[in-house]
């Protein structure tokens, strides 16, 4: 009998220690112990309605080139206004594809009140019509409404104080591509004061619209050798409309 008991006893051992190795701690279920896989709760919690997305805000409509004539009214913001004889506003098509904007009116433009009028407007529209466009297409303004005295450049306020109806006009016309006639247009819509001479020929954004930089007509004037470069910068901007040079 006692041998069989320490047999038992024996076995009983051994099991232990195979349950132990298991990992088993205990022979009889621990009531408090937790069950080894959580149990759905009996109610699951309801499903949240999905929000709906918020319609993001209309975006205001544009004002019409007239309108932003109008708010411009007999404008006073700056002292180019001391001076001058007309605003010039801009001129062309409302829905132009193509903008050009120049820097300022000279004399000529002061006294019709048109842009790019004089010597310099006539070379602009030799390019325009090479560039397989007619003036009557593309809207042409200046960064600066009214003529610097002398044909000075505009001075860093009068360019602040002009720039939100370039803007405004450029927000109504939404072209396909701008072209920035000289270092002023260029550095004041990019918001960069890098030269002209490296600016030009090289595609930018201006608020998501493709803008080249290239040269003035009135530098072309003076300098004409550089009329081949700007060519080139042109040609860049035909391509753009499909137009082969
Ligand atoms: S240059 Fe522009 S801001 Fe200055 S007075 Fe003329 S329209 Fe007004």
């Amino acid at each position: 009998m006692s041998d069989e008991l320490s047999q038992l006893a024996l076995e009983l051992r051994r099991h232990l220690a195979w349950q132990e190795q298991d990992g088993t701690r205990t022979l009889l279920k621990d009531p408090k112990a937790p069950p080894l896989f959580a149990q759905a709760p009996a109610t699951q919690a309801r499903p949240q309605p999905v929000q709906p997305a918020p319609v993001p805000a209309a975006k205001a409509p544009a004002r019409t080139l007239e309108e932003v004539r109008k708010e411009l009214g007999d404008c006073r913001r700056c002292k180019l206004c001391q001076g001058r004889k007309t605003i010039v506003f801009g001129v062309g098509n409302p829905k132009a594809e193509l903008v050009f904007v120049g820097e300022g009116p000279g004399a000529e433009e002061d006294s019709q009140g048109i842009p790019f009028v004089g010597a310099a407007g006539q070379l602009l529209t030799k390019m325009i019509e090479a560039m397989k466009f007619k003036r009557d297409d593309v809207y042409i303004c200046n960064v600066v409404k009214c003529r610097p005295p002398g044909n000075r450049n505009p001075e860093p306020d009068e360019l602040e104080a002009c720039e939100p109806f370039l803007k405004a006009q450029l927000a109504s016309i939404q072209p396909k591509a701008i072209v920035a006639l000289g270092k002023f247009a260029a550095q004041t819509l990019l918001r960069d004061s890098t030269a002209i001479t490296r600016l030009r020929g090289q595609w930018r954004s201006y608020e998501g619209i493709p803008l080249m930089p290239t040269y003035h007509p009135a530098y072309l004037l003076r300098q004409p050798g550089e009329k081949k470069l700007a060519w080139m910068d042109l040609q860049e901007v035909m391509k753009r409309f499909g137009k082969a040079p």
